[in-house]
């Protein structure tokens, strides 16, 4: 996110409260091993979800999110063969979607890799009338039994909207907390990992705790540097998805 604030507003400074604080699909998707598959598809279109790094992005032919993947998709010509990176579940759903076969990057979020169908189906029972709302990071298996799917601004909007007032939520439970201010009548249940552990908390976005901002601002640091190169390259995907979004 840091570096995609970097890539849109170069004259900016980006702050970042800690360096580590990064993402499994960015860490599943290497530029050298990127390279390497971009290689063997020399034909193909390169679509990569906006979670995956700068260098990455760089060599992309068009960056996508979760709200506007199958939207931009559908947009290409029906002969273009296309490479999705690099979350496997996302590219997935996509497909489905969008009735587009594309040759998928093997990359995963450790986050909603942990929900599993066990866990939900003992909360459907447990809540029979709650609705699903899952995002499209999740597996096959769990967004087959979700009521609505959708990245976690549609998932937000939607639960504001819903006549329903309790939501099994099968993504990172932070989302949970904005629920709860934009309508805190409704009940708002996360979906556990295996065995009832918190492996569904994201254990980078953590990382960002209220002291390493405070920290972060007092210092003004560490600050996002990005090789200029990079950066210009890594706008053009960008600004593509940007123009074909509007
Ligand atoms: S939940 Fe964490 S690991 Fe998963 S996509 Fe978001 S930042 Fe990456």
């Amino acid at each position: 996110m840091a570096e995609t604030a970097k890539i849109l507003c170069p004259e900016k400074t980006v702050l970042l409260p800690d360096f580590d604080a990064g993402c499994t699909l960015a860490d599943d998707c290497q530029p050298d091993d990127f390279q390497e598959f971009l290689d063997k598809h020399p034909d193909h279109f390169a679509i990569s979800y906006i979670n995956c790094s700068a260098a990455v992005k760089a060599k992309s032919d068009l960056i996508c999110t979760s709200s506007n993947a199958v939207d931009l998709v559908k947009q290409l010509p029906k002969d273009l063969p296309i490479l999705f990176s690099p979350d496997r579940n996302l590219g997935r759903w996509v497909e489905r979607q969008s009735g587009r076969k594309l040759t998928l990057w093997p990359g995963r979020c450790l986050v909603h890799e942990t929900f599993n169908e066990e866990s939900l189906i003992k909360l459907k029972i447990k809540y029979p009338t709650a609705e699903v709302l899952a995002h499209p990071e999740c597996q096959e298996n769990l967004l087959d039994l979700a009521d609505f799917i959708g990245s976690t601004s549609k998932l937000l909007n939607y639960s504001q909207k819903s006549n329903q007032d309790k939501f099994l939520v099968l993504t990172e439970p932070g989302i949970i907390h904005q629920m709860r201010l934009k309508d805190p009548l409704k009940t708002y249940i996360e979906v556990p990992g295996l065995d009832g552990c918190s492996c569904n908390e994201c254990p980078y976005m953590r990382m960002n705790t209220l002291e390493k901002v405070y920290k972060c601002l007092k210092e003004m640091g560490p600050e996002l540097k990005m090789d200029e190169n990079i950066r210009a390259m890594a706008y053009k995907p960008m600004k593509k998805m940007l123009d074909m979004s509007n």
